[in-house]
């Protein structure tokens, strides 16, 4: 059996000799990846420093690895830095949706579109509705989005029967965007889009070594 697994970069050296710059990359591809541990596929990436090197770590790294930061003169540790980089993550990832939704509504002409930025800028979520009307413009962007940049509500009964009232080419669209937690609740309601199963049963291997970490290797 083969589990991936993630290991400091011997280039690194002490993960202590280096710094946060502040700058944070959102990949809505998906498409950063982890210098520090050679993770791939990342949404957030962080900028770390050790002189006049730069690196680029994922969010993992973050709370395994004692970086700390320099901010308004004063040194943070560790502990003080990560709570600045998820304060900074937070922002940049709503931020970050909100663009898209905006530019897709420039893009697109669909009333419906205005009524979805509305709601996500009220929520900081989606609906499933409202997800299945803007993952249906999506393509009509220039560039690749990945759905699961954005975060879908499925908690209430109200939003669970939403989504199962959705037609299967809607069901289908925001299937991705949804956590495994949300797929499985969803699953059991008899709301999966029909092909969700085999594509679970195909991808559950990969999908679950990240339950896995840390790595025993990192522990002490
Ligand atoms: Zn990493």
């Amino acid at each position: 059996m083969t589990r991936i697994r993630y290991t400091l970069s011997e280039y690194v050296g002490d993960p202590k000799d280096w710094s946060y710059t502040w700058e944070l990359r959102d990949d809505v591809a998906l498409q950063g990846n982890c210098d520090f541990c050679g993770q791939t596929e990342q949404r957030l990436t962080y900028e770390v420093a050790r002189a006049a090197e730069r690196l680029w770590i994922c969010q993992r790294c973050v709370g395994r690895y004692p970086v700390g930061g320099m901010l308004d003169d004063f040194r943070l540790g560790p502990r003080s830095a990560r709570a600045q980089i998820h304060g900074l993550t937070a922002r940049l990832k709503q931020q970050t949706c909100h663009d898209i939704i905006r530019e897709v509504r420039a893009a697109v002409a669909d009333p419906a579109l205005e009524e979805v930025l509305v709601y996500y800028g009220r929520n900081l979520q989606l609906s499933p509705q409202r997800a299945a009307v803007l993952f249906g413009a999506l393509p009509q962007l220039p560039r690749a989005i990945d759905p699961r940049i954005f975060e879908i509500q499925s908690r209430s009964t109200a939003h669970q029967e939403e989504f199962g009232a959705l037609t299967e080419a809607q069901r289908t669209s925001v299937w991705p965007a949804l956590s495994p937690v949300q797929k499985r609740r969803l699953t059991a309601l008899g709301f999966a889009p029909a092909g969700a199963a085999a594509r679970k049963s195909a991808r559950s291997q990969p999908a679950t070594p990240s339950r896995s970490w840390p790595p025993r290797a990192y522990l002490p």
